[in-house]
Formats: C-alpha cells, structure tokens, sequence
C-alpha cells in the first residue's frame, strides 16, 4: 500500500467517497497566467473558482498536481540534494472546497485519512495554527484530541496564506511527524526546525478572508479549502524512510545512475540531485518548455546544466541525462502519458543540451578552480568571474553556487549583478546612433525585461497557491 501509486489512488478514492470530483493535474505551466512561472501548487489551476471568476460544474475537488518549485518565489532548487524533503518536481495531493464545507470538516477529512487511510500513529503526530486562529485549535482538540504540546501557534505569515496583495487570504495549519528522537531536529517554530526530524506533510488553508486593501480583510461569506499534501514525503513516512530520495522511485533512478556511472551513491549529493532535475526536466519538456535562455526555458536550462555538472563530478564523460531516462519513463509513464509521448523529444533535448554544454562546462569548471584557489571557507568569488562564467561558458549563477558549495564560499551577487548592468551599458553605447531607433528601443526592452526574470526571479508573482 505505500508505492506512489497505491498513495495517490487511496487519496484520489478517498475524497471521491467522500464526495469530491476528481479533476486531473494541470500542466506545468499554468494557462492564462504569465506572472507565475510553473504550476507549483494543487491551487494553482483553481485560483478563478476561489474568487468566483470562474463556476465549475462541482463545488468540492481533488487532485493529483504536478509541481515545480524552481526558479520564481516558491524556489526549492538550491535546497535539492542537500535537504531530505526538497524536490524541484513533485505531486502534491490536494482537496479543495468553493464555498462549499470548511474548517471542521477540512480537519475532520484530514484526521481520518492520516490516521485511518494512511493508518499514521496519532502519537507522532503534531500540528501548527496560525496563532491567531483560535478555532483551529479547538477543532484540533475536538477532532485529534491532541493537548496543547501537540498544537504549534505560529504567529507568522508562515501559517497566514494569502494570494496576493488583495484577494483570498487566510490561516493555515499543517500536519508533522515526528521521525523519532536519534533524528536531527527541532518542532516547527523552534530554532533547529530545519532539522529532519519533524516532517512536514500536508498543509490546510483556510481561505476565510478577502483582503481589499492592505490591512483591510472582511470575511468571505462562503469560505473555502485548499490542501496540499506532498505525496513523495507521504510515501518516504509510510516506506519508513527519512528522506524522499530514500523512497522506491528514487531508488530505481538513483540505482540506474550507480549502474551507469559505476559511482556508490552513499551520502551523494550528486546522485539526488541527478535523479531529482532528471524528473523535472523531462516533466518540462513533456508540457511544451524548451531550454532557452530567457523566462522558463532559462529556468528548465539551469537545471538541466545543475544536474550535468553533477554528472561531471561523478566521472560523466558522455551525456548520461538522457541514459536515465527509460528508468524514469517506466516507473511514472503510467500515471503521466504525456511522459510517453514526449519520451523522444525529451530525450533528444537532453542530449542536445548536455552535448552543446559539455565542452565549456570542463572548461568553466576550470576557470573557476583556478580563481579560487586562494579561496577558503568563508570567501565570496567575485562577481566579475562569476559573470564571465556565465556570459561565456553559460554558467547559470545558481550552478556557479551550486559548485562552491562544498567549500563554503559564496558568490558576491551585487559584483555579479554590476558587471551584468556594465555589459548592458556597453551594449547599449554601441548602438547608438545605429539609426535603428525602433529596433533599437524593442531589443533593450526585452532585454530589459528578460534581464529581471533570469537574474531576479518572477519577483511579481502574486498567486502562489498553498504557500510555506
Ligand atoms: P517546506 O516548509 O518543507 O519547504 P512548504 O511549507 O513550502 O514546505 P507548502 O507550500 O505548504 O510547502 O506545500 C504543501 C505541501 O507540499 C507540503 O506540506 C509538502 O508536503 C509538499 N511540498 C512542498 N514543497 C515541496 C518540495 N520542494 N518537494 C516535495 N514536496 C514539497
Ligand atoms: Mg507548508
Ligand atoms: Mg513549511
Ligand atoms: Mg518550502
């Protein structure tokens, strides 16, 4: 019962039972909606039924979304490989309620699947409100009869959603569990809680509010539900397992690339890192994104190059990407079609990008060993170099991090940030006078803009979906 598969069906069936409409994942890239980068939450394609732009057929719904948390606010990319619960891609089950049941029954339908479904043990269990969210509480201790150790108050927007400046908003609460005491870690809200000891697994939002200006919210006359529970981290806790890269399907892959590679994957980084952007990556590509070098595309190249470097280190002389592939497409190709007819595509792209970017990947790598050297714990790379490694061997920013990492030097990001803005000017100084005018003032402000969403991220994103 705790393969993927068996973990989606039980929470897909158990909120059709319980009256919900099963509607499939969206893509990736969210339709309609250019300020938010990729899909990176089951709300995501529910956000006009919230504030009642749209009408479905359905008050009540639930799903299984495809996410991806990498590049715009919710980004997880830097945290992959190095925490036992971050993935770029991953599927978050999700129930939804437009106006339709709310807070008691929200946590009633949660408490009996966690305990019931899943068959969790209470014991472990532990929450988080917004501590202003006294209701919550009550129905906590109602529902779960946990005592008050057992229910978290939390006085940040950590545990108050909100879609944007205006709109929805509300409190949330979310469910942990506690891994055992030889584990590393602290309680949400305590200072060693970015330990793996509690786990974070399902998150309620209580959207109770409409936010009209700041400071200003008024209760919604009918209040609504999102959840998002991620289902890699339920399957990790019902395997018995610690971290999500512990888990049957990256097992498979990570055991693919230890064959490929002949490389032990004990405590690699490396190995998490391939596995995980080896399935964002090809979810990308199967919904329509292309590496570029502007917007998504530039987004889907730097994982893709993170993840080759990372082949690099163990010992890849040749495209290994595209190699793992099959492993990813028999293991998900089921539940996600789009895999399968993509398959040719995505392994193409793969081999094209790792073929094109092999070369000035060894010798960036170099460059970069050479000027730090002298670098030791502590010390920032200049931002000249690390420029350069982007300008002319295409190193993303986050990969050049990514690289240093180990040794615990930084990059500075301002001397990185000025050499791109003296590029521009330079640019720019140079074709004056071209007589191109229109030309001219199109090209800067694309390049103007494209130039914010690389180095900056999607900062106008509003709609975020399930959030912290
Ligand atoms: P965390 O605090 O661990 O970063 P979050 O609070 O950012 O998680 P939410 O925005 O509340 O996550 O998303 C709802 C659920 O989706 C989480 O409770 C978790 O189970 C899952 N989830 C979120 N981010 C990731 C990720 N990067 N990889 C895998 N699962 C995730
Ligand atoms: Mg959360
Ligand atoms: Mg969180
Ligand atoms: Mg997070």
């Amino acid at each position: 019962m705790s393969g993927v598969n068996d973990i989606r069906s039980t929470f897909l069936d158990y909120f059709k039972k319980n009256g919900h409409e099963i509607v499939p994942s969206s893509p990736l890239v969210p339709r309609n909606d250019p300020t938010l980068m990729f899909t990176n939450a089951g709300m995501v394609q529910f956000k006009n039924v919230f504030t009642g732009l749209e009408k479905r057929p359905y008050s009540t719904a639930t799903t299984s979304q495809k996410c991806v948390r990498a590049g715009g606010k919710h980004n997880d990319l830097d945290n992959v490989g190095y925490t036992a619960r971050h993935l770029t891609f991953f599927e978050m089950l999700g129930n939804f309620s437009f106006g339709d049941y709310f807070k008691e029954n929200a946590i009633e339908l949660a408490w009996k699947l966690v305990t019931e479904g899943f068959d969790l043990p209470k014991n472990r269990l532990l929450v988080t409100v917004y501590s202003e969210d006294e209701e919550a509480a009550s129905l906590w201790k109602k529902i779960a009869g946990f005592s008050d150790d057992k229910i978290i108050r939390i006085p940040t927007s950590d545990n108050f959603w909100q879609m944007g400046d205006t709109g929805p908003c509300g409190p949330c609460s979310e469910i942990f569990i506690d891994q055992g005491e030889n584990i590393w870690g602290g309680p949400p809200g305590s200072p060693e809680e970015d330990g793996d000891r509690f786990l974070e697994f399902w998150n309620l939002v209580f959207m109770q509010f409409e936010q009209t200006e700041p400071g200003v919210r008024n209760p919604l006359p009918r209040p609504s539900i999102d959840t998002g529970m991620g289902l890699e981290r339920m399957a990790a806790v019902l395997q018995g397992v610690q971290s999500v890269f512990d888990t049957d399907l990256f097992r498979t892959l990570i055991g693919t690339i230890e064959d490929t590679m002949g490389a032990k994957a004990e405590g690699s980084a490396s190995h998490r890192v391939i596995a995980d952007h080896l399935r964002s990556s090809a979810f990308l590509i199967a919904d329509g994104v292309l590496p570029s070098n502007e917007g998504r595309g530039y987004v889907l190249r730097r994982i893709m190059r993170r993840a080759m470097r990372h082949a690099q280190l163990l010992g890849a002389k040749e495209p290994l990407m595209y190699k793992l592939l099959p492993t990813l497409v028999q293991e998900m190709g089921r539940a996600y079609p789009e895999l399968v007819r993509a398959e040719a595509l995505i392994s193409e792209t793969l081999k094209l990008e790792e073929n094109r970017f092999r070369k000035t990947l060894e010798r960036g790598l170099s460059l970069l060993s050479d000027a730090t050297t002298y670098l030791s714990k502590g010390d920032m790379l200049d931002g000249e170099t690390a420029f350069k490694l982007y300008d002319t061997y295409g190193f993303p920013l986050d990969l050049t991090q990514d690289a240093l990492r180990a040794r615990e030097i930084g990059v500075d990001i301002s001397g990185f940030t000025d050499a791109m803005e003296r590029q521009k000017a330079e640019a720019r100084s140079h074709w004056a006078g071209s007589g191109e005018k229109a030309t001219e003032t199109v090209w800067f402000e694309l390049k103007e803009k494209h130039g914010a969403t690389e180095f900056l991220g999607y900062d106008t994103e509003t709609a975020e979906g399930v959030v912290q």
